[in-house]
């Protein structure tokens, strides 16, 4: 038999099962699209591109890191056109 720490995780797992997982935001992805991971069992989760909450299967976390990569430069980018149309240049 293996001593197993899979007991400590089977009670959350259960409670899970009886109430729904409760999940947290783990990362921000997008203004849309986030990461929860649930705080009894650590199950992780995100939002689908139909805003609904699925489970986060390793293809999600590549799109999602994909959407974070894309959205950050996009935020970047204007952050930085702000900025230099703020900071006109005054030409004497
Ligand atoms: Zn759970």
């Amino acid at each position: 038999m293996k001593p197993t720490n899979q007991k400590r995780l089977f009670i959350p797992r259960l409670y899970c099962n009886v109430f729904g997982h409760e999940y947290q935001v783990s990362k921000n992805v997008t203004y849309h699209v986030k990461e929860y991971t649930c705080k009894h069992c650590k199950h992780e989760a995100t939002t689908n591109s139909n805003g609904y909450l699925t489970e986060l299967t390793p293809k999600f976390r590549e799109i999602n890191r994909i959407l974070e990569r894309i959205h950050t430069k996009r935020t970047m980018r204007l952050r930085h056109e702000s900025f230099s149309n703020s900071d006109l240049k005054i030409t004497a």
